[in-house]
């Protein structure tokens, strides 16, 4: 009795200091000592977001950055090299000002969208509203009115407080109205669209051939001070997002017959046909360096504001966990190799060149993780549909440190990307590629593709931490004794013809006749 009972206690002990092992690896215990001690994310954030700006494709910008990065990772001692996959439209952003002059004086808060044309010089004209007419035939009819005036082709907006805020203060009954009133609002506005006979994107092409001297929209985010900022479809004329308090008191006083006059100056360089590309820097392994571990976040971002968490944030960790590594762990057995992608945002272009370029690399990859949706602590990952990925995952992430890894909830084995971000095209190749999801931030309303994705939004501490979690997954992939599996798991719903996504095209050349 006695006996069993010490060999259950050795037992116990043995397994006590497994775990403390565990957290004791001198390699785990110094990528936390570097991330914490000598941390580079404000340096580097600061130098890419607020040094450099947006990372547009095809933007000058997007040229300096990638020169940026590979320097810097030179700095650190790691080779790093740009490598072209194609072509884009290029486009360098320049000033948008706007201002009614009539009927009383206000400078508006507006921006001029991505690959929007210039005016040249400073444009007065009135403004009008989009009309709503019976069909196609009388929109035909109406279009001439549009000559020589800026179109308000957006819905106003019934409030401009974001929903939380009605929430909030709001009586039950005002609450409920005022969604009700947005919901017919929209559902009408998108008629008036239709009735046209044309899509958002003809209507900017209709307007444009009919004289108009711009496009005026508002594409509200649905939070206090935020608008998304895309790209122009007009080839002569600019395209330019209006705020919503600005373009709200647009759209009352012509609506109310005040007439409007506004001077719109939107600048801009058109660049011809320049290269688009990945970044690459690279740790070479010991002994197996021909299989890949790979980190990636894509390196592009839309031009309303900075691109600080789309993507400056995924791309901040993925270089200082590189940096990391490089100083604690400089002789990984496998391939450390980051991918920092171009052309995300037009469809996973950078990275799908990547999977179709390199199939040496891809048919060789440990794992890839990628980091993409804000600037978040890491609070999910998932097997990405893999059948066998929570044996190795799981080996991996049980490496990490409890106050790093207890918030990281795991799925398994998941289900495949399909297309929100750059793993996903890794994991249609059947590649063992996994999204580190990081928490919310109010990341869709606040800094997704807004004006205000910039550089004070981002949460350096869960920078740091996503630095460390990143890295040591990277270690523990790098030195485990056994290949991770892609044996793909049976998806739920497979029975209703539920297959896995399938691979995409890159696309080689773009944004010329759109
Ligand atoms: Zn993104």
């Amino acid at each position: 009795m006695r006996f069993k009972l010490l060999l259950a206690s050795l037992f116990i002990t043995a397994l006590g200091n497994l775990s403390l092992q565990a957290q004791q690896d001198p390699t785990v215990a110094a990528i936390i000592k570097e991330a914490n001690e000598n941390s580079q994310l404000k340096r580097m954030s600061h130098e890419l977001m607020d040094g450099i700006g947006p990372r547009l494709v095809g933007s000058t910008k997007m040229l300096q950055a990638s020169d940026w990065a590979i320097a810097q990772y030179q700095q650190y001692g790691i080779p790093a090299r740009r490598e072209n996959y194609g072509t884009w439209r290029g486009w360098d952003r320049g000033i948008t000002h706007v201002d009614m002059i009539s009927p009383w004086t206000k400078s508006l808060e507006a921006t001029q969208l991505a690959f929007s044309p210039s005016t040249k010089k400073a444009v007065k004209g009135e403004t009008i509203i989009l009309a709503d007419v019976q069909d196609s035939a009388a929109f035909q009819q109406w279009l001439p009115n549009v000559k020589g005036k800026f179109v308000l082709v957006a819905m106003p907006q019934p409030t401009g407080r974001p929903d939380y805020n009605w929430k909030e203060f709001a009586t039950k009954a005002s609450m409920d109205k005022i969604q009700q009133e947005r919901k017919e609002q929209t559902e009408a506005w998108r008629k008036r669209i239709s009735k046209t006979g044309y899509n958002n994107r003809t209507l900017a092409i209709a307007l444009e051939k009919a004289g108009a001297a711009g496009i005026i929209g508002s594409n509200w985010s649905q939070g206090f001070g935020v608008n998304k900022i895309f790209d122009s479809y007009t080839k002569k004329i600019p395209t330019i997002d209006v705020m919503l308090e600005d373009y709200g008191l647009l759209y009352r006083l012509t609506e109310s017959g005040r007439a409007p006059v506004i001077s719109v100056n939107a600048q801009s360089r058109e660049l011809g046909e320049v290269a688009t590309f990945n970044t690459l820097a690279e740790i070479k392994g010991t002994t197996k360096p021909d299989e890949y571990v790979m980190l990636s976040a894509h390196f592009d971002s839309w031009d309303g504001g900075t691109g600080a968490t789309d993507n400056g944030t995924g791309t901040m960790v993925m270089m200082e966990a590189m940096r990391i590594l490089k100083k604690v762990y400089p002789n990984p057995k496998r391939t450390i190799l980051v991918g920092h992608w171009g052309s995300e945002e037009q469809g996973l272009n950078g990275s799908r060149a990547f999977v179709e370029d390199h199939p040496e690399i891809v048919s060789n990859l440990q794992a890839l993780f990628n980091q993409d949706n804000g600037t978040g602590r890491i609070v999910n990952m998932s097997g990405s549909g893999y059948a066998k990925a929570k044996d190795y995952l799981g080996r991996w992430i049980a490496a990490i440190p409890g106050e790093y890894k207890d918030s990281i909830k795991t799925t398994f084995p998941g289900m495949p990307g399909g297309g929100g971000s750059d793993h996903a095209s890794f994991v249609a190749v059947g590649a063992p590629a996994f999204s580190l999801g990081a928490l919310n931030w109010s990341y869709f309303n606040y800094t997704w593709h807004t004006n205000r994705d910039t550089y004070d939004k981002i949460v350096f501490d869960d920078l740091r931490n996503n630095a460390i979690v990143t890295a040591i997954l990277v270690y523990m992939a790098c030195e485990d004794p056994e290949r991770s599996s892609n044996e793909k798991a049976v998806l739920p719903g497979a029975q209703n013809n539920r297959s896995w996504p399938a691979q995409v095209k890159a696309k080689r050349r773009g944004g010329f006749d759109q």
